[in-house]
């Protein structure tokens, strides 16, 4: 239940996201079993991608996950203090960050350049105690991690501040930039880069316990990329990382979310009548409008004006008009339907629903963003908690 709604019989809800907690275990027993030798991170950043944080780390950790990652140390932090034990690791090191809180709630946190060292070095002395650290290197995606050129400078001082007690390096890792696109030869260019920075760390006496690098098309289909642990994110959701080469199902997973809502008003109007702002759709003939209670400020994107399918009254539809902040219409047709019906924009897709990836298409965006950005107003009822 979220905090902007009050507890309300399921059938009185305006709208709401459906998490199928049995769908995630299966999908992490799916990711799992593709990457038997290697310790599973559930990547539940950002709210696990829309779907709802602690619910989803409990019940990844539930199929096995041993780690959990998040992206900033305020996720971390949020993790425990909802009581969830397991290793994690956060990655987005910013000056001034919660570092101490971080060293005393035994989370591993990543540094990637000679000032973070610093700061985590200051960080473990406030909490007399020596901080876990994951040193990155930028294998070529070009945002966090050292540059190749710094990377021998970084591991010797880690090496040092280890030796000064002050920092186990617990890690070292990468990100791809192109793992989505299976082939691409920026793949093996980076895999070779980590390989290299992997081995000047050992040189430099360093003992990592995880050496990873693989996201979910990298846990899918690179196995050479497993190494001694696996970062899924997406795919712990049931959408696939390499839509263009494969679905879901594809892969054993199954859409985790499933977004509905109850039709706020049906009524008929005559031939002509404008929808919407703008009015961008013209009824073509007299016709049966519905009016669907979510919109922009639910994460519905405005892009999905005139676009988005949405599955009322038994058949596909398309926004009609401009989705707005609050509501979106679709034309029924001659079709009938009653206030309350559900519509539903996107769930796993075996009930005649349109899926996550369907409306990403529509918007012209990733399935990523379409789950993520749904907002804070739509509640998220949870089947399958334990
Ligand atoms: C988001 C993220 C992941 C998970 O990526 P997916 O493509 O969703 O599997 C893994 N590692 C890092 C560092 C990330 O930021």
């Amino acid at each position: 239940m979220n905090a902007n709604e009050t507890p309300r019989a399921p059938e009185a809800r305006r709208a709401w996201a459906r998490i199928d907690l049995d769908a995630l275990r299966a999908n992490v027993a799916a990711l799992r079993a593709k990457a038997p030798t290697a310790a599973f991170m559930a990547v539940v950043k950002a709210d696990a991608y829309g779907h709802g944080m602690v619910p989803c780390a409990r019940a990844a950790l539930e199929a096995g996950a041993q780690w959990l990652g998040a992206a900033t140390p305020e996720e971390a932090l949020a993790l425990r203090a909802a009581g969830l034990g397991g290793r994690m690791l956060c990655w987005l090191w910013t000056p001034g960050g919660p570092w101490q809180d971080c060293v005393e709630a035994d989370i591993d946190v990543t540094v990637s350049a000679r000032w973070a060292l610093a700061e985590v070095a200051d960080a473990a002395r406030r909490a007399n105690r020596p901080a876990r650290v994951q040193l990155k290197i930028d294998a070529g995606l070009g945002r966090n991690g050292a540059q190749p050129a710094e990377w021998p400078d970084l591991v010797r001082a880690a090496r040092q501040a280890e030796r000064d007690g002050l920092i186990t390096v617990t890690g070292v890792w990468a990100h791809f930039s192109c793992a989505d696109e299976p082939g691409h030869p920026s793949i093996a260019r980076e895999l070779a880069v980590f390989r290299t920075a992997v081995a000047q760390a050992e040189d430099a006496g360093l003992e990592p316990e995880v050496r990873h690098i693989a996201n979910s098309p990298g846990t899918l289909t690179l196995p050479e990329a497993h190494y001694d642990l696996v970062r899924p994110g997406v795919a712990m959701y049931g959408i696939s990382p390499v839509p263009q080469t494969a679905g879901p199902e594809d892969f054993g997973l199954r859409p985790v979310m499933t977004l509905a809502a109850r039709l706020a008003s049906v009524k008929q109007v005559p031939g002509g009548h404008g929808v919407s702002y703008g009015h961008h759709y013209v009824t073509p003939g007299a016709t049966t409008l519905a009016l669907v209670p979510l919109g922009y400020a639910d994460g519905v994107p405005r892009h999905a004006s005139g676009a988005g399918p949405v599955l009322v009254a038994g058949k596909l539809r398309t926004v009609a008009g401009r989705v707005a902040m609050d509501q979106f219409v679709v034309d029924l047709g001659g079709d009938l339907a009653s206030p309350g019906d559900e519509a539903v924009l996107f769930g796993p897709g075996d009930g005649g629903e349109p899926t996550a990836e369907d409306w990403a298409r529509a918007c012209g965006t990733i399935a990523y963003e379409i789950v993520t950005r749904i907002g804070a107003r739509v509640p998220r009822v949870y089947a399958g908690a334990r």
